[in-house]
C-alpha cells in the first residue's frame, strides 16, 4: 500500500447526505487515496446530538457537538448541516483556519456566497461545491472549469426534483395540483411544509448560483423572478398537451444583449417547453441542466438532483479535488465575478407566451381582442377556439348558437414582457374577455 500524505477531514452534519458521505469515506478509503494522492481520515463528525439514530453504522467516538474544535487543525472541512447559521459562522471559521472547504448548502451560497468566497481568496483557500445546484449531477465543475473557455448564452434546468416529481404525474395522469402534493407528501417526495419547492425558492436558490457561475457575475437571490407552481391546474396541463407542450418549473439564466450592451436575466416559473425538447422528457423527480453556450453548441446534463447517497457523489468529488489541491498546492480557481453584468428585471425579458381566454361567443370578439394585441405590440402566431355551450344551447332553446362562452388559446410570437402583462391587463377589462384562465411563457425556442 502507497505510504500517502493524511488529510484531516472534518464532516459537519450526519444527516441524509452527511452520514452518506461518512460511510463512503471510510468504505473507499484506499481507492479515495489513490485517487486523491492522499489519505482521507475523516477526524470527526459534528452533530446536535450524538446519540440519534443514524441512517449507516458509524463509529460513536466520531461524533462531536464540538464543531468549532474539530474544524481547527483539518485540512478539509465538509458542512453537511444546511440552514444559514451557525454553517454560515463555522465555514468562515474553517476558511480562516486554513481549510479547504466542500459544501452542498445552496440556501448559504446564494445568500452569502460573495462574503464565503471573499473569505476563500483572501487566505487562498477553496470553496467546493458541486452538489449546492441539482445534487449528483455535475454541472458546477462544467460551468466552472469545461466551459471556461467558452461564452454561456442560456441555461435552463429543471432544479427540483419535487416539482418535476408533481407536474409530471399531473401531466400523465391527468391529476390535480393538490392530490398529487398530498400524494407525493405521503411518498416522501415533498415535505410537509412544501413551501420552499412549490413556491421556487429552492430553484430560484440554485438559478442564482448557476447564473453566477455562467455569468461571472453577483447574483443576488432578491434579483432573480420567481413564481412557483400552486396556480397550475388540470385544464392548463390539457390545454398544454393538447399544444403539443408539457408545463415545466424552469430556472433560467440568459445572456440578452442589447444596443445598450449585454446584460443577463435570471427566473424561475412554470413555463411550457415543446415535447420535443430534451427537457420535456425529464420525469419523476429527476433533474436536468440544458446549457447554449456560443462555441459548445447544446449540453445537457441529466440525473438525481437529491437523494442521500447520490448527493453524496458530488460532495466525494469535491473532496478529491480539494486533497489534489492542497497535495499539488498552488491557488485555487476563486470566484469569477470578473464580467459583472446587470441584471434585468423580467419585464425586459422577450418570450413567446400561450394566453388562454374565456371570451363571449359573439361575432367580431376575435377582432377586438386581436386589436388589443396589436395596440400592445404582441403579435399573435396560432388562435385556436373552443366553444363551451351554454345550458339553453345544449338543450336545443338558445335559438341560434351564440351567447355562450368561447374559449381562445393563443400562441403569440415573442414580445416583451411588461408589454405583454399590460396588455393582458387591457384584455381582463375589456368588455368582450370574461376571464384570463392563464398566461404561460413558452421556453427552448
Ligand atoms: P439533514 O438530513 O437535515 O441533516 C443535517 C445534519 O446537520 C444533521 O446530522 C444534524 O445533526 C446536523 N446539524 C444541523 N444543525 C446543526 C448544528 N447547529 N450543529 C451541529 N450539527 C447540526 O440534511 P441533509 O438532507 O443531509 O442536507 C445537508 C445539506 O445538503 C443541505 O445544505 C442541503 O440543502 C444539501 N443537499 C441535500 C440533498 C438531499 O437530497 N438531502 C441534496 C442536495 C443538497 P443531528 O442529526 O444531530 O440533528
Amino acid at each position: 500500500m502507497t505510504d500517502y500524505r493524511r488529510l484531516r477531514v472534518a464532516l459537519l452534519g450526519a444527516g441524509a447526505v452527511g452520514s452518506q458521505v461518512a460511510a463512503l469515506l471510510r468504505q473507499h478509503a484506499d481507492e479515495l487515496a489513490d485517487r486523491a494522492g492522499a489519505r482521507l481520515e475523516l477526524v470527526g463528525i459534528a452533530v446536535r446530538d450524538v446519540d440519534a439514530k443514524r441512517d449507516v453504522e458509524l463509529p460513536q467516538e466520531l461524533f462531536t457537538t464540538d464543531a468549532d474544535a474539530l474544524i481547527v487543525g483539518s485540512d478539509i472541512v465538509i458542512e453537511l448541516m444546511g440552514g444559514i447559521e451557525p454553517a454560515r459562522t463555522y465555514l468562515l471559521h474553517a476558511i480562516n483556519s486554513g481549510a479547504d472547504v466542500v459544501t452542498a448548502n445552496k440556501a448559504l451560497l446564494a445568500t452569502h456566497g460573495p462574503e464565503i468566497f471573499d473569505a476563500a481568496d483572501q487566505v487562498g483557500a477553496e470553496v467546493y461545491y458541486e452538489a449546492a445546484a441539482a445534487g449528483a449531477i455535475p454541472i458546477i465543475r462544467p460551468l466552472r472549469d469545461s466551459l471556461a473557455g467558452d461564452r454561456v448564452q442560456r441555461i435552463m434546468g429543471i432544479v427540483n426534483g419535487t416539482t418535476n416529481y408533481i407536474l409530471d404525474r399531473m401531466d400523465t395522469e391527468g391529476a390535480e395540483f393538490s392530490d398529487v402534493l398530498a400524494d407525493a407528501q405521503r411518498l416522501g417526495y415533498a415535505e410537509a411544509d412544501p413551501t420552499a419547492d412549490v413556491e421556487g425558492y429552492d430553484a430560484a436558490q440554485k438559478a442564482a448560483i448557476l447564473a453566477s457561475l455562467a455569468f461571472h457575475t453577483t447574483v443576488p437571490l432578491e434579483a432573480v423572478h420567481r413564481e412557483g407552481i400552486t396556480a397550475i391546474d388540470a385544464s392548463m396541463m390539457d390545454a398544454a398537451r393538447h399544444a403539443g407542450y408539457v408545463i415545466k418549473l424552469l430556472a433560467v439564466c440568459e445572456r440578452l444583449t442589447e444596443e445598450s450592451g449585454e446584460s443577463i436575466s435570471v427566473r424561475v416559473y412554470p413555463a411550457l417547453i415543446d415535447r420535443a425538447h430534451p427537457l420535456a422528457s425529464v420525469h419523476g423527480a429527476n433533474n436536468a441542466v440544458f446549457v447554449q453556450a456560443e462555441a459548445a453548441g447544446n449540453l445537457m446534463f441529466y440525473g438525481a438532483g437529491a437523494g442521500g447517497v447520490q448527493t453524496a457523489s458530488a460532495v466525494l468529488g469535491d473532496v478529491v479535488s480539494a486533497a489534489r489541491r492542497h497535495i499539488a498546492g498552488g491557488v485555487g480557481v476563486g470566484e469569477s465575478t470578473l464580467a459583472n453584468l446587470p441584471i434585468v428585471p423580467v419585464g425586459r425579458v422577450t418570450t413567446r407566451y400561450q394566453i388562454t381566454l374565456e371570451v363571449d361567443d359573439q361575432p367580431g370578439v376575435l377582432a377586438t381582442v386581436a386589436g388589443i394585441l396589436s395596440d400592445g405590440r404582441v403579435s399573435i402566431a396560432t388562435v385556436e377556439q373552443t366553444v363551451e355551450q351554454t345550458v339553453e344551447q345544449a338543450v336545443g332553446d338558445a335559438g341560434d348558437s351564440e351567447g355562450g362562452v368561447a374559449r381562445l388559446v393563443i400562441g403569440t410570437h415573442k414580445a416583451l414582457e411588461q408589454d405583454l402583462s399590460e396588455t393582458v391587463d387591457r384584455l381582463a377589462a375589456s368588455g368582450v374577455v370574461e376571464r384570463v384562465v392563464s398566461v404561460l411563457r413558452v421556453e427552448g425556442n
